[in-house]
């Protein structure tokens, strides 16, 4: 029986996989990207088609799809593996033990339950059919969303959902834990959590069912529950981190490279069905990091398409804490005479394209919000409002747009600009996670241990004259040591190789072979030099190597034996201090250092001629 991750791997191209989530421009015969996982001006993200394996050169992380696909949806690797199985089309179920984490059996069961709600809207019963139509006719929704997004109807049972749960072998542990059933308080029975409502599932990025929103129908309303009742938190669903709809909207807004947030399902649903495909909805919760930065996976432009009460000010205030930090460029669009997008676009579709690209800058909305304050006669209003801009300002990343605003204020509050500068620079700059994945500058740089074993694989027969003065101690990454001890052995065993590009497979099948246990850490670090060579080095010449070896191994050297050398005076200082030897034995320690202090001296010295 074949090994379901290789399977999925031989059906899969990782071109294919990776480009779904971010856009890729060919580079040689490999591609490019600006990494999803760090912040950066400029491509360092690398995807080979011929090894299936990318690296990013800027924040160091890389590997294989299931490592992609990990990262990029904070998956575990059974959950990695059911996502691109249902994608290569490979059936898990006969793979024992694969697919048994608990997280998939919840969601099969979400997926069941879906199914069974979307059944009951089709019956022919007179509650399920005033569901129906309160969708189709009232609404405006046609059976193909219906059908495409899985809307439902929850009978107005008790156990209607639990029963037939049942039947299909979940236990009603499961089904708590689904967020599908509650327990009576004296915990002897379950009855179901949905029950006479109109059905909308939420959907991870993947597709899977992991939650619902549900909308009581309105002539079962007796005002006693609320008028929208959602799952509870699970370990799927969290409202505050999952946007609904981007598991069909994803591939329009990267296409788009433009996302826009309506606040309710209803209008999203409606976005869709008029081919507005890049609408997601946070669905009656503000507007968080989490929803940001899911969506700064696919575009750096979001229009927030939100009915600008004070819930709406407040999220605009959130979103350019948030935003400005993270290089987001948020708009917000304010619709003609306070239509709500789904009655928008109900009656003006066309004109929706149009109004979507006359949204303005969120500052630019913001500064508008504030103006009546900045101008108020009232001293202590006009300091609060000056104060909140001032924040705003602060929170922006980039210098022209802050140079800009600080003008305009000074405009408006007839200041002098230099007084307002004075103020921004009190404030401190608060810190959110979204930007502070961003690398610093010298990661982003290639340690030079890293560009000399990248010449090496380019040009294996340097390692004859190298492998007698360079050794693998010299290294202080140990995987970088590990490697190149590894290579120098391949190298010797090999040496048809000679004069050729070490050859990846065939280097890392030896090395499988040959080498024993392998860590997941060296062989991403391996990975990432053979896409190093492919990155940096595909032109290079043999001349130019033998510069650059020469260079490299010298930068090497010279860190390994001044961390010797400070190791030793560390170590003489110890010994002088120490009272635990005698005189005479501290004395010929310290000189037995001192020699070999003496001797790295020299080394180092001959460097430098
Ligand atoms: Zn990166």
């Amino acid at each position: 029986m074949p090994n379901p991750s290789d399977d999925i791997k031989a059906r899969l191209n990782i071109v294919d996989v990776i480009g779904e989530y971010i856009k890729l421009q060919p580079a040689g015969s490999n591609f490019k990207a600006k990494c999803p996982f760090h912040q950066e001006k400029t491509p360092s993200l690398m995807v080979s088609p011929d090894k299936q394996i990318w690296h990013c050169f800027g924040c160091g992380r890389g590997g294989d799809i299931f490592a992609f696909i990990m990262e990029m949806e904070g998956l575990g690797f059974p959950e990695a593996l059911r996502l691109l199985a249902s994608k290569a089309g490979v059936e898990l179920k006969n793979y024992q033990g694969q697919d048994n984490s608990r997280r998939n059996r919840l969601l099969d069961l979400l997926g069941a339950a879906a199914t069974f709600y979307h059944e009951q809207l089709l019956k022919d019963n007179p509650l399920a059919k005033s569901a129906h139509h309160y969708l189709t006719a009232e609404r405006g929704l046609s059976p193909d969303i219906i059908d495409e997004w899985q809307l439902g109807w929850s009978p107005n049972e008790w156990q209607s959902l639990e029963q037939s749960m049942k039947r299909l072998g979940y236990t009603d542990n499961e089904m708590l834990l689904a967020g599908l059933i509650n327990q009576t308080s004296e915990g002897q029975r379950f009855y179901d959590r949905f029950r006479g409502r109109i059905m909308f599932p939420w959907h991870d990025v993947s597709g899977n069912i992991i939650g619902f929103s549900a909308r009581i129908l309105p002539q079962l309303d007796d005002g006693q529950a609320g008028k929208y009742i959602n799952s509870p938190q699970t370990m799927l669903y969290d409202k505050s981190r999952h946007v609904f709809g981007l598991w069909l909207a994803r591939g329009a807004i990267k296409e788009a490279q433009e996302a826009v947030i309506v606040e309710g399902q209803m209008d999203c649903l409606t976005a869709h069905q008029y081919g507005f495909k890049n609408v997601v909805a946070t669905s009656g919760t503000a507007l968080t990091e989490e929803h940001l930065k899911l969506l700064k996976r696919y575009t750096s432009n979001i229009v927030l398409a939100f009915d600008m009460d004070q819930a709406g000010v407040l999220a605009a205030d959130r979103a350019i804490a948030i935003g400005g930090q993270a290089n987001l460029n948020i708009r917000v669009l304010h619709l003609p005479n306070g239509k709500d997008p789904d009655e928008f676009i109900r009656h003006h579709a066309t004109d929706w394209p149009e109004v979507v690209s006359q949204a303005r800058s969120i500052m630019d909305y913001y500064y508008e919000l504030l103006k009546p304050r900045l101008l108020s006669e009232k001293i202590e209003e006009r300091k609060t409002a000056t104060a909140r801009f001032l924040k705003m300002i602060s929170q922006l990343a980039s210098v022209v747009e802050r140079d800009y605003w600080l003008k305009e204020l000074a405009k408006t509050l007839h200041l002098e600009v230099q007084l307002l500068y004075d103020d921004l620079a009190k404030l401190e700059k608060p810190q959110s996670s979204l930007a502070s994945d961003a690398p610093l500058n010298s990661l982003s740089q290639i340690k030079p241990a890293d560009l000399l074993l990248a010449w090496l694989i380019k040009f294996p027969n340097l390692l004859e004259s190298l492998s007698e003065e360079l050794e693998p101690d010299f290294f202080s990454d140990p995987r970088a040591g590990q490697f190149y001890k590894n290579l120098i052995v391949y190298y010797n065993k090999n040496r048809q190789i000679d004069g050729q590009t070490i050859d990846y497979p065939e280097f890392i099948s030896w090395l499988k072979a040959n080498a024993g246990e392998l860590s997941n850490q060296l062989m991403a670090y391996i990975d990432s030099l053979f896409l190093l060579v492919d990155k940096d080095l595909a032109e290079a010449t043999l001349e130019e190597s033998l510069g650059e070896i020469s260079r490299l191994a010298k930068v090497i050297k010279r860190a390994f034996w001044q961390q010797r050398l400070a190791i030793i005076s560390h170590k003489i200082a110890e010994l002088e201090k120490s009272r635990e030897l005698s005189e005479q034995k501290r004395d010929l320690e310290i000189n037995m250092l001192l020699g070999e202090a003496e001797d790295l001296s020299q080394k180092l010295r001959a460097l430098d001629n």
